[in-house]
């Protein structure tokens, strides 16, 4: 890969947040400095496997939902991580061919795998744009991001285990607001984030980790969680931990998914 933010910026003398959760997923993109800080992590928070793991399956359900029963076919997902089959497009896709998708993110290691997430179908599009989020006129003000989303038709934003890596004095909420004052009525937001509410020992530790590799971090309580989404209509069953929003499993869960091990919040609401 060449261009401003070529291969070579992979910086492997510190873990990244992408590469630590792409090891939670029994991924291999990720190195020894991220192996050790996650395996830390695991060891304060054994939990920490399940919770990505639910995590990932909470996406793949909210975006069929969204799809399937609130006419959504354009989504902007920001923090999208390593590519991890199946991404959201392909998931979106399978539901609507057409769907359009952009993809965010700021880590270099995730713009060197973007080609996987540009394989749209060909009724659809999708496109990968390298950005902070904590620049959001700049990632809606990209032409790449034009060129995909038709701003005048709703859009899901998807901040999935996103917000927990933006702390409060870099203003979450004025971020939330100020992408979704950019989409039309119908549009949604879903969000996913790690909450101390069931553990605060366990996740305390776990900030501590990422605080150390250089990665502010900071864990929301519910309440917390549920002002990202002030002004919206939330759906049912409204903010619930990962697994428990809408499972296909008729509530019956696989040994070691409990309450206190996914700890974290997801939900998903449309703008009126
Ligand atoms: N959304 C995916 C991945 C979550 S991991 C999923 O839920 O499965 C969190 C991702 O957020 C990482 O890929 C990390 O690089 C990205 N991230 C963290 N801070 C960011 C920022 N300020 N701007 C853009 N991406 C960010």
């Amino acid at each position: 890969m060449t261009g401003p933010h070529a291969a070579r910026d992979i910086d492997t003398s510190k873990p990244h947040s992408a590469r630590m959760y792409d090891y939670y997923l029994g991924g291999k993109d990720n190195f020894e400095v991220d192996k050790e800080a996650a395996e830390r992590v695991a060891e304060t928070y054994p939990g920490i496997y399940v919770c990505a793991r639910e995590n990932r399956a909470f996406m793949h359900r909210a975006t069929r939902v969204l799809a399937r029963e609130h006419g959504i076919r354009q989504w902007l997902d920001i923090g999208t991580g390593i590519p991890t089959e199946p991404n959201l497009h392909q998931v979106a896709q399978s539901v609507v061919p057409d769907a359009r998708v952009v993809y965010a993110d700021n880590d270099p290691l995730v713009l060197k795998y973007a080609e996987t997430l540009m394989r749209s179908t060909p009724e659809g599009r999708t496109t990968y744009i390298h950005a902070d989020a904590n620049d959001p006129d700049a990632l809606l003000g990209a032409p790449e991001l034009a060129e995909v989303l038709d701003l005048t038709q709703p859009v899901a934003l998807s901040l999935n285990a996103l917000l927990h890596f933006i702390i409060d004095a870099q203003e979450p909420y004025a971020l939330v607001s100020r992408l979704m004052s950019a989409l039309p009525s119908g549009s949604a937001l879903a969000i996913t984030h790690c909450t101390p509410d069931y553990d605060p020992e366990g996740w305390e530790k776990v900030s501590a980790i990422y605080y150390a590799g250089g990665t502010p971090f900071q864990v929301r309580t519910k309440a917390e969680v549920a002002r990202f989404f002030e002004g919206l209509d939330l759906l049912e069953p409204g903010i619930a931990l990962g697994h428990r929003w809408r499972p296909d499993n008729d509530g019956v869960f696989a040994e070691g998914v409990t309450d206190a091990a996914v700890s974290l919040w997801a939900g998903v609401a449309i703008k009126p």
